[in-house]
């Protein structure tokens, strides 16, 4: 095992684990960012994981600062998420038919989030916001849908349009693939910019079903909202007879237990989850108004399905998470608090001291390290970062075991394992990293 300070074991066998890869998956992946593309060098192949550390083939220990971009608030391999999914497995992985542990899961959702009067559950963050406009807009009887640039609620192809994540970080505008007419109901807007949205909903007279939105921004990287801006999402949906869909699959149980809804006091005629709510298994969620959610199949016309949608495991790793964390809220969020700050904060000193023009943006836990002197309030100032700065800062960090999301535009985690020690080694790593 490498120690904090030395450098890393050179990655061959994960090159060798790479080239093998990329006989089978287009790029070598099974998700485009996991190439590292946009950072350059290759991506490290893990063999283990656990609290706050991944394991790299070659045997690094490296301080995961990614989460699975989002789902490993307790950390890797937490006990009594293993547990849990161990005993379901022995009872069976998958049964097409109701079982308990489903509503088990429901009850903790709504629970943490009391806008959710009734839910349904899927495999995917993508299938929760695809599911969640089809609904809205079976509800409403209209078709556009108001998003934002540099969000990112999947890959369903209505809503590939001037979305974050990988998207932005590979430069492709949407996507080949979806034709101009699956797109031509969404309409892409600037976040943060209330006028805009007024002015869409003046062009499109009652013909916008909802209005979908990143809470807080993390597909960009990290972009809080304007004070007032959710508040306004709210007052024009309700006045303009659209529903308001808030995209909680990043900040939902991590922003706090009530996620983004919870800290800017807004409330969504409809939620998407997913990330932590499975527990590091597949698993999303769409829920919100009653009255709107019976609107699906069988009850009524809006149909949605899925062959493993209330997977046991994926339940069972879920209830085990919600559980642990509404448990513990008192001192896990509070802790994720200072953690984040003094990794998030401490590094922006250091960039100071450096002379480097850095931005960081901090919501709870999730964060990001933007390379232009800011400030970064939507896509267009994001975009504006120096992204052959932050590759070679990315590099130079992982060198030093620090694993941060390999894209400017991604947001960074941190977790219930990180602690003082973690804080520390981020530092040190930065201080060297950012000697550019
Ligand atoms: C990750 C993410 C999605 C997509 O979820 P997948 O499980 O990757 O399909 C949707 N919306 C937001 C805000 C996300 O962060």
């Amino acid at each position: 095992m490498q120690s904090d300070s030395r450098d890393s074991k050179p990655l061959v066998r994960s090159l060798d684990l790479q080239r093998r890869a990329e006989q089978y998956f287009p790029g070598g992946v099974n998700s485009p960012v996991r190439a590292f593309r946009a950072v350059g060098g290759n991506p490290p192949f893990v063999a283990r994981a656990e609290g706050a550390y991944l394991f790299d083939a070659e045997g690094n220990r490296c301080l995961d600062l990614f989460g699975s971009w989002g789902p490993m608030i307790l950390g890797h391999a937490f006990p009594p998420v293993v547990e849990a999914v161990r005993e379901a497995a022995g009872r069976g992985t998958s049964f097409g038919a109701s079982h308990a542990s489903e509503a088990n899961l429901a009850e903790l959702v709504r629970r943490c989030f009391p806008s959710v009067q009734k839910m349904r559950f899927v495999s995917s963050g993508t299938e929760a916001c695809m599911s969640a406009i089809r609904l809205a807009r079976g509800f409403t009887g209209r078709n556009f849908v108001v998003k934002f640039e540099g969000c990112y609620h999947g890959h369903a192809d209505a809503l590939l349009v001037k979305a974050g994540s990988g998207v932005a970080t590979l430069g492709i505008p949407g996507s080949a693939g979806v034709p101009a007419e699956t797109a031509q109901h969404t309409l892409a807007l600037p976040y943060n910019d209330l006028p805009a949205v007024e002015a869409a909903f003046a062009a499109h007279p009652a013909r916008i079903a909802c209005i979908l939105v990143e809470p807080v921004v993390g597909n960009a990287g990290t972009i809080p909202p304007a004070p007032g801006f959710l508040e306004g999402l709210r007052r024009i949906a309700t006045e303009q007879g659209a529903l308001l869909v808030l995209d909680e699959v990043m900040t939902g149980f991590r922003l706090s237990l009530g996620g983004a809804q919870q800290i800017y006091g807004i409330k969504p005629d409809l939620t998407t989850l997913g990330k932590i709510l499975g527990g590091g298994l597949p698993c999303g969620a769409f829920g919100g108004r009653a009255d709107v959610m019976d609107r699906l199949a069988p009850l009524g016309p809006v149909y949605q399905a899925g062959t493993l949608s209330g997977n046991p495991l994926a339940m069972a790793a879920g209830i085990a998470t919600l559980a642990h964390l509404i448990a513990h809220e008192g001192e896990i969020y509070p802790q994720l608090e200072r953690t984040t700050r003094g990794i998030a904060e401490g590094v922006a000193d250091l960039a100071r001291e450096a002379g480097v023009p850095l931005t960081a943006n901090r919501v709870g836990s999730m964060f990001t390290w933007f390379f232009t002197a800011g400030p970064v309030t939507d896509f267009a100032s994001a975009s504006a970062s120096d992204t052959a700065s932050f590759a070679r800062f990315h590099r130079r960090m992982l060198q030093s075991g620090v694993w941060l999301p390999p894209s400017q535009f991604e947001a960074a985690f941190v977790g219930a394992a990180h602690g003082a020690a973690e804080v520390e080694q981020v530092l040190e790593a930065a201080r060297a990293a950012l000697a550019l």
